[in-house]
């Protein structure tokens, strides 16, 4: 919470949930990761927050952008960033989508394997390609599943396929997984990375870059190191696995960037129990899963609540969306402390969410709204 945004919510006069970002923040976090890791190259992951506002600031500021879609890569554009910043990172892809992307000047595209390399061959010759490998991600709030990267073995191949069709095999990219607490989690990844390099190299083709992916987490219940700890953990590891060959390296922070300069504003609209003599209370919020706090699921982020109360006695409250959908609930199995004088009307603010928030509400479920951003 900023005092900006503190001024801008004692001023605000509509109704509704919003979330409120602050692009001071976003500017902070930017200048902390090109600190951390300074020959390394940000590709913002734009599906984190594309408010056009974020996107332009780090266009300025000499951003990339990681983008999954058509449809981002030309909100990079508009942002200000030429087709050379922007890498098209998601390894699904249409081919008539690679086409149009090319189209754009897109030249650098992720693959896991042969079958998607085939269509950058077709619809984007000449361009980089880099191979997602496959990644555990333990340590991991939000971990990733096997939908993205192939096993480590099988790299080589598909980045030959790639250099067989006139690609440019470029280098290796993977995600240890979002919200990662562990500095060292890329320490296995990039001795898999090497080991890929090593591969190549013995097969007459000379990759050049190591994408770090994102996983950079924001500060919500628990304590997480800071940008600095992983810029150092990450050196290591590159050290060690690279020796003084160091390869280029990019980031893809997302959650990083963007999540603690957002704060929601919602409201309770119903406090119950479910029995008079249950301990535990039922909060209604008017905002839920489908209104933009999808990332409870499975209560994987537990974002920190602030009321007005804050000082008051807490009891143990099961947090709940405004939805007919009765998975609109989010934190049951481990209920969530609040205030006992907390009550209908009462406005709560849930910090850390400028990440995985706008993008994820509903257009319309049960009518309700998508979540209203401000950008300030
Ligand atoms: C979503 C995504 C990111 C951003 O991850 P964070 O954990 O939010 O930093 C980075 N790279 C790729 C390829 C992604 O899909």
């Amino acid at each position: 919470m900023t005092a900006r945004i503190r001024e801008f919510l004692r001023n605000r006069r509509d109704d509704g949930p919003c979330m409120v970002l602050d692009l001071d923040v976003v500017r902070d976090n930017y200048r902390a990761f090109a600190r951390s890791l300074p020959d390394t190259r940000v590709f913002y992951a734009v599906k984190a927050n594309p408010a056009p506002e974020v996107l332009s600031l780090l266009a300025s500021l000499g951003s990339c952008f990681d983008t999954a879609s058509v449809a981002e890569i030309e909100m990079a554009l508009a942002a200000g960033a030429t087709p050379d910043r922007i890498s098209y990172g998601n390894t699904i892809k249409k081919e008539r989508d690679v086409a149009r992307a090319y189209a754009l000047g897109i030249r650098l595209f992720a693959v896991d394997c042969v079958a998607e390399v085939e269509k950058i061959g077709r619809a984007a010759p000449g361009s980089k390609v880099f191979c997602r490998i496959l990644c555990a991600g333990v340590g991991a709030e939000w971990p990733l599943s096997r939908k993205f990267g192939c096993v480590p073995e099988m790299a080589a191949d598909v980045l030959e396929h790639a250099h067989r069709l006139g690609l440019e095999a470029y280098g290796v990219s993977f995600h240890v997984g979002s919200q990662q607490r562990d500095t060292g989690a890329w320490d296995q990844a990039l001795a898999s990375a090497s080991a890929i390099f090593r591969e190549c190299a013995e097969r007459g083709i000379h990759l050049s870059m190591v994408n770090l992916g994102g996983g950079f987490p924001t500060k919500y219940l628990k304590p997480v190191p800071g940008v600095k700890s992983y810029g150092n953990a990450i050196f290591r590891a590159l050290s060690k696995h690279f020796g003084n060959r160091l390869p280029e390296t990019i980031i893809e922070p997302g959650r990083g960037m963007v999540g603690n300069a957002g704060v929601i504003e919602a409201e309770v609209v119903l406090v119950s129990k479910k029995a008079e003599e249950d301990e535990v209370r039922w909060v209604y919020l008017d905002i839920g899963k489908f209104g933009g706090l999808a990332e409870t699921m499975d209560e994987a982020i537990r974002y920190p609540i602030r009321t007005d109360h804050d000082g008051d006695d807490k009891v143990p409250c099961v947090l709940a969306g405004p939805t007919c959908d009765s998975v609109d609930v989010m934190y049951e199995k481990e209920p969530y402390w609040l205030p006992v004088s907390l009550e209908i009307g009462d406005k709560v603010l849930i910090e850390g969410t400028g990440a995985y928030t706008t993008t994820y509400s509903a257009v319309a479920f049960n009518g309700f709204p998508p979540l209203r951003s401000y950008v300030i």
